[in-house]
């Protein structure tokens, strides 16, 4: 091949390589250079400056039996011999070849041609020409002929050429590299990141590797309240400190990644069954559990974990990380610093709540919802004073499902809005239709209402509009709001209660009793009504304990001038003891379940529901 050709073909080839290929590709072109050049051996290798060495990227012909490790791999220059040596920083080509040996000479300089005659070996010639990146020598091309090799003027200058060819390989490779390692690793940690994770985790669980594949998901126990008081500072510092114990504690070709915020996965090298996982969980909750001093304070570190198992060819990644994520939420909802492993009772709510994520959707178009009511009863005379709208969904396939099981998945995906404001119009609706039929004339709604609803903007509005498109006394609507919601967030709740208010809607404490927070709040709040959460109810008359409580509510009440509702009378016994303590209004399986529109449109038409606790056991 004329030399001009081989150099365009050379930079063909060497045009095409990337990171992966190029190994390949350079021992493809080093065997059409040994061809071209007519010399017996050709190598290609590249110097690393932070560990003084060069290395061994490709060779043409291979080797016969080359050792492990191959000495010829990575050499260091500082015990190289000095052609070798000389590769660390030469910016020139360097030769060397046998000297030519008169046959008469007898001489100690004869040492070549008596090696020769006595081996029959002839010496080698060696040319090595650097790489340059500027003035830096980046690694060296390399050609090796038994014998003496005479380069041509033209040779050398296509030597050159092609040398700067492979420079530029080499330049690329290390930039796509680095970029790679950027796009697979963390910027605060170094760790792996998500990305790599993923990668790793399809490798790990392609059909036919080894199983089974485990992921650790741990997670750092109150970050954020280091975050919210401490400062991002401190809260990086203290995701490095972790990072680094983590990679400590891991070993060799464990995978360790942050998926960002406080979330990072571990997993082991080689297959892993649940027992040694969750060893493995035990011993980095161990050591990762130890005391950090951020600006002066003092800090435990604690940390979640959760452990899920994949089985290569039947799990998919998502499916593991799923899992281990269910599992580190049980441990950190078990009170934190726990370990927890997946289990199939946990896949099936996750199964379920997905499936109820993905047709929540477009539940409220298509009609599904409905919904029942719990009717609100004076216990003294069995009349009917109220009525609790309570959302269901008439679910496709899982039949029909109560609120608890989707309200808060409602609300995880931003639907508690549009559910509520559905709730909102339908109750009032209905509600409107009876009265105009001249019942429940003087009976009040009930409306639940979501944390989420009664802070978001123009709910004040939406609640005043619905009432008037169905003409309602506003009196006659009230609406239920949890304890805790009432807490979390004093200021807005307070604006959103004047404005209710304002509007001529009667307002709720739904679930009193769990939170007692509230307490401190009672009398600067504009509320009607509490509601006396079940769970005081049910043992009334048996549990002494839940009788204190409910009796303590009973004052509060009076005390504060509020309504009064027990919720959950489900024994003619706690229906008997809320009377004799002065409660009279409650709702509970004993008066009625919750029904549809059409029955409780009977009951309000009938205006009573006939009471007799003869049965009650008198305390
Ligand atoms: P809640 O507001 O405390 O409603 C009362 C719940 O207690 C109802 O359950 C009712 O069926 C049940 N219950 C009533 N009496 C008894 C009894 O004697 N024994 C027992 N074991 N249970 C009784 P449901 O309908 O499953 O509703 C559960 C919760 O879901 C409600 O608790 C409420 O917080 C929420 N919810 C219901 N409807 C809506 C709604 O339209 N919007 C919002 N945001 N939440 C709703
Ligand atoms: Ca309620
Ligand atoms: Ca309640």
């Amino acid at each position: 091949m004329a030399l001009d050709n081989l150099v365009t073909s050379v930079a063909t080839k060497l045009m095409a390589a990337t990171s992966a290929t190029s190994a390949q590709v350079s021992q493809d072109v080093l065997a059409d250079l040994v061809a071209s050049f007519g010399v017996d051996f050709s190598f290609l290798r590249y110097n690393d400056h932070a560990i003084r060495a060069t290395k061994l990227i490709a060779e043409w012909p291979p080797r016969p039996d080359v050792p492990d490790p191959d000495p010829l791999g990575v050499v260091y220059f500082a015990d190289a011999d000095p052609i070798f040596a000389a590769a660390e920083t030469a910016k020139e080509p360097v030769f060397f070849s046998p000297e030519p040996v008169p046959d008469d000479s007898d001489d100690s300089d004869d040492y070549q041609r008596r090696v020769q005659e006595a081996s029959g070996v002839a010496l080698p010639s060696l040319a090595s020409v650097p790489l340059l990146s500027g003035d830096i020598t980046t690694g060296a091309l390399g050609f090796i002929k038994i014998g003496i090799k005479d380069w041509s003027a033209e040779e050398l200058n296509a030597l050159l050429a092609i040398a700067s060819l492979f420079a530029q390989v080499q330049a690329r490779v290390v930039a796509e590299d680095q970029l790679r390692y950027l796009a697979e690793h963390d910027d605060l940690t170094g760790l792996h990141n998500r990305r790599a994770l993923l990668a790793h985790l399809d490798e790990r669980l392609t059909a036919g590797s080894p199983g089974p594949v485990s992921a650790l998901f741990l997670d750092l126990d109150r970050l954020k309240a280091i975050n919210d008081y401490l400062g991002h500072h401190a809260g990086d510092w203290f995701i490095q400190a972790f990072a680094e114990r983590l990679s400590e504690e891991t070993g060799e070709g464990d995978l360790i990644a942050r998926l960002g915020g406080d979330e990072f996965v571990v997993v082991p090298a080689g297959p892993t069954d649940a027992d040694a996982a969750l060893a493995l969980a035990h011993r980095l909750q161990a050591v990762l559990r130890d005391r950090v001093t951020i600006g002066g304070e003092m800090l435990t570190r604690t940390v979640s974990a959760g452990v899920a198992l994949g089985v290569p060819g039947r799990d998919t990644t998502s499916d593991l990380l799923r899992r281990a994520d269910q599992a580190v939420l049980n441990a950190k909802n078990a009170g934190g610093n726990k370990i927890a492993v997946f289990t199939d009772e946990m896949s099936l709510k996750s199964e379920f709540r997905n499936d109820i994520e993905l047709h929540l959707q477009n539940v409220i178009d298509a009609g599904t919802l409905i919904l029942h009511y719990l009717p609100e009863v004076d216990m003294r005379t069995g009349e009917i004073l109220a009525t609790e709208a309570l959302v269901r969904w008439q679910h496709p396939t899982r039949g029909l499902l109560l609120p608890d099981s989707f309200i808060n998945v409602a609300e995880s995906i931003n639907l508690a809005g549009e559910l509520g404001r559905w709730v909102m119009r339908a109750a009032c609706s209905e509600f409107s239709g009876w009265q105009a039929r001249g019942i429940a004339k003087d009976a009040i709604i009930r409306i639940n209402v979501s944390p989420v609803q009664l802070v978001t903007d123009g709910f004040v509005e939406s609640v005043a509009d619905t009432i008037a498109e169905f003409k309602l006394d506003a009196k006659s609507v009230c609406l239920e709001i949890t304890e805790s919601v009432v807490v979390q967030d004093i200021e807005t709740t307070r604006i959103t209660l004047a404005g209710l208010k304002d509007v001529g809607v009667q307002v709720a404490i739904d679930d009193f009793g769990t939170g007692y927070s509230v307490l401190t709040h009672l009398k600067s709040l504009p509320v009607d009504t509490l509601k006396i959460d079940k769970g005081f109810v049910f043992d009334l008359g048996t549990n002494p304990e839940d009788l204190a409580i409910v009796r303590a509510i009973i004052a509060l009440a009076e005390a504060f001038n509020l309504e009064l509702v027990a919720e959950g009378v489900e024994s003619p016994t706690a229906a008997l003891t809320l009377l004799q303590h002065g409660c009279h209004r409650a709702q509970g399986f004993l008066l009625s379940r919750p029904i549809p529109g059409p029955a409780m449109a009977d009951l309000f038409t009938k205006k009573v529901i006939p009471v007799d606790f003869s049965s009650a056991k008198r305390i």
